[in-house]
């Protein structure tokens, strides 16, 4: 792993209001939350000599835990954010309304505001409240409140295995919606989901060369898959071939306790694996609970998993070997490989790209690699 991370993932509640059909999180009927002791405890933990950090407030549904409680929980990282070493982000659901109040908190801290919503309204059926009720109007409602505030959001998306076949109406919808940016997240077995039907990685491959085309005419939105991959492509080789350690991405649940790799195993019950809890910020800070991880058996076992996959898959050089959390959900184990994210979002992505580059990219068309912004 890498010494420092880029993204610290923290928990305000573990409430969520919604319940989404293929959410993960084990504890979001609870309404527990983060007390100023603990936030301040993460704030002081930050490394002095670390980059800058992105700090991701995600839930539960983070907005749940009422202006008034988030506005202490940031106190503590202000003079890290006026010195530029700190930017916060709040993921939401929309399982709160976004008011004027909570705009006027994301203009003051100057926070970046994710939105999940899966594309039109009929691929949002997982998303409802605790009534069984559809989210979508409400999710909606809240962007609108976004745009008349002339706030920028980016959008996060769970493709499930109906929106596969979707995907320019998806995309279409996501760009109408007012965002610039988008993550796919294609859906997969984890924590609390394990009854979600995983797209096969031929529905996934045909998402995934839709939204390739969809995006060679609409380059004001980007996909973040998409822009992983070309980038990825346009790097020197011998920077391809190169090891790049993992960002620890400490997740820190409302009570103190971190966990590492994943934030999907925060909140999950394991005897073998210690419940996955690297310290709690209120005993140890962050940068010596990060410099004693190497002694815990799901790291070594991680390890020893991206060993393996560097040593046997021709996708290892892009992929890296995505999420610690997906191989423990299916198959576990942290030393289990293949996963069906990783044959969906790495596997699917890559023979999609080459397809078309295959199709298109012929003598008559030399300038099919262009079109998609490879550099060779
Ligand atoms: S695609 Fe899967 S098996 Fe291949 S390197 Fe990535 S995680 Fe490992």
């Amino acid at each position: 792993m890498t010494e420092q991370p880029r993204t610290i993932v923290v928990q305000p509640t573990t409430l969520c209001p919604m319940d989404c059909t293929y959410c993960y999180l084990l504890e979001r009927h609870l309404k527990q939350e983060m007390t100023p002791l603990v936030a301040t405890a993460i704030a002081d933990g930050i490394g002095s000599s670390w980059e800058p950090v992105e700090v991701v407030w995600h839930g539960g549904e983070p907005l749940a835990v009422g202006v008034e409680r988030f506005v202490e929980l940031l106190a503590p990282f202000e003079p890290l954010r006026r010195a530029g070493r700190v930017r916060h982000k709040v993921q939401t659901g929309g399982g709160r309304p976004i008011t004027d109040a909570w705009c006027d908190v994301f203009e003051q801290y100057d926070i970046g505001v994710g939105v999940s919503i899966d594309g039109p309204r009929t691929l949002n059926r997982h998303r409802v409240d605790r009534g069984g009720h559809p989210m979508f109007d409400r999710t909606v409602t809240g962007v609108e409140t976004l745009k008349r505030r002339g706030i920028h959001f980016t959008v996060l998306a769970v493709v499930s295995q109906g929106g596969t076949r979707q995907a320019v109406q998806v995309l279409d919808f996501i760009r109408d919606l007012g965002t610039s940016w988008v993550g796919f997240n294609v859906e997969a077995k984890e924590g609390a989901n394990v009854d979600g039907q995983t797209p096969s990685i031929e529905h996934a491959r045909g998402f995934w060369r839709d939204t390739f085309e969809w995006c060679r005419d609409n380059p004001d939105l980007t996909v973040r898959e998409v822009d992983n991959v070309l980038g990825f492509l346009g790097l020197a080789s011998e920077r391809r071939d190169a090891d790049s350690k993992h960002d620890p991405i400490p997740t820190i649940g409302w009570n103190g306790d971190v966990v590492l790799l994943s934030p999907e195993l925060l909140g999950v019950r394991s005897t073998i694996y210690s419940d996955f809890i690297a310290g709690n910020v209120l005993a140890d800070d962050l940068p010596t609970i990060l410099n004693r991880s190497d002694g815990l058996l799901y790291v070594q076992e991680f390890t020893a998993g991206l060993e393996t996959c560097k040593q046997t898959c021709e996708f290892f050089a892009f992929c890296q070997g995505t999420q610690a959390g997906d191989r423990f959900f299916e198959h576990g184990t942290f030393t289990a490989t293949e996963t069906d994210h990783c044959r969906n979002s790495v596997q699917a992505l890559v023979l999609a790209l080459a397809e078309l580059l295959r199709i298109e990219g012929t003598d008559d068309d030399p300038g099919a690699d262009r079109a998609y912004g490879v550099a060779r």
